[in-house]
């Protein structure tokens, strides 16, 4: 039996028949664009975060590109974020014309580390967009403490995050907005791109609700230049099935990273911190070591996925290399040539724990 890095299958077959129902339903009716599994779900992931405003976008890119535009920032403006993190966080920031400044990451949580930014912070600084990354919440309590300082806005970047808590809040619902994906890997997936925008203010909201949709409040009348990115009516019906049991999914993945770093906890590896700030809700179990390439030789040989979430933090890439070729970010440095990644997902057993943990152990 081979171990994947996420079982969507498995989920599919529990929900099969609340999801192929919702859409031969969706079919019959066929008000694909905008239509009310989109608007119900849209009101069911606002009720289920404690967000005032959610809207549905076509991906988490998308959510980021549009609450970036919706916020006002465009070309001349600067956005601090972290250098580790998936591209999709520094290319919304490019795609509205402003410049990514990269803060390294705490060696702990992997998240930005709150004591660098304000060194980093400039008359022209408008943003801090931090990631929540593997779904720890980043530390908002004293980022949000310095957005008040400096009149930054605060957008969250909570593609790895959803139901993640901090001091009794989830996470999109602290900043200035909220930006979460739904690609099906993601902890609340659905089964092609989709996102949304949470949203604090019902100005900002309504900016990404006409960004969304061609810069259009009422059909044929278009008040700005905007795109196309709506949720799918689909996507929608699976999100809203999705959505009734992600507090259990985050739960099981809680139990499943548990589980791995109490077999783990072994000279040579560093399983992930949970740093105590808030709930972790392990879109991956991502650790550290020197003996990556061995674990991971191991692992394939025995039939079980692992992955490098990252392999080269974002200054190092080759399109922002000759930008940031003085940049130095040690952290994030350090931890991308040592970090790996071992399956997660709420259907995994504990005896699947057990049989890649063994061959973690075995490796080493
Ligand atoms: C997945 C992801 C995105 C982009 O989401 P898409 O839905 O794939 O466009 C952005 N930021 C982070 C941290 C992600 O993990």
């Amino acid at each position: 039996m081979t171990i994947p890095m996420v079982d969507l299958k498995s989920q599919y077959l529990q929900l099969k028949d609340e999801i192929d129902a919702g859409i031969l339903d969706a079919l019959e009716k066929t008000q694909f664009i905008l239509g009310p599994n989109v608007a119900a779900f849209e009101e069911e992931a606002a009720a289920y975060l404690g967000a005032k405003h959610a809207v549905a976008v076509a991906s988490g890119t998308d959510a980021l590109h549009l609450a970036l535009a919706a916020a006002g920032i465009g070309p001349g403006d600067e956005v601090i974020t972290s250098p580790f993190t998936f591209i999709a966080t520094a290319e919304a920031i490019c795609y509205v014309g402003a410049t990514p400044v990269f803060v390294d990451v705490e060696p702990g949580s992997f998240n930005i580390d709150p004591a660098l930014i304000e060194a980093a912070i400039t008359p022209r600084t408008k943003a801090i967009l931090p990631v929540h990354l593997f779904g720890q919440p980043a530390d908002l309590a004293a980022i949000s403490a310095l957005c008040g300082k400096h009149n930054l806005l605060l957008i969250e970047d909570c593609a790895q995050s959803f139901g993640a808590e901090l001091a009794g809040r989830m996470t999109g619902t602290i900043g200035a907005a909220g930006c979460f994906s739904f690609f099906p890997s993601k902890n609340l997936g659905c089964y092609g791109d989709g996102g949304m925008v949470t949203a604090a203010s019902a100005e900002l909201a309504e900016r990404v609700r006409v960004l969304r949709n061609h810069g259009s409040k009422v059909r044929y009348h278009h008040s700005v230049i905007g795109y196309n990115s709506r949720l799918d009516e689909i996507q929608a019906v699976i999100l809203r099935a999705k959505l009734k049991r992600i507090a259990v999914y985050n739960e099981e993945r809680r139990r499943v990273a548990h589980l791995y770093s109490e077999l783990l906890a072994l000279p040579g590896l560093t399983p992930p911190v949970e740093d105590g700030k808030g709930v972790h809700v392990y879109h991956q179990y991502t650790l550290l070591t020197d003996a990556r390439e061995r674990i991971m030789a191991a692992l394939t040989e025995a039939g079980i996925a692992s992955a490098i979430y990252y392999p080269i933090p974002l200054h190092r890439q080759d399109v922002f290399a000759e930008t940031y070729r003085n940049v130095r970010l040690p952290v994030a440095e350090g931890v991308a040539s040592r970090c790996m990644s071992l399956p997660i997902f709420p259907e995994m057993t504990d005896e699947q724990v057990r049989r890649v943990a063994a061959v973690v152990r075995g490796a080493l």
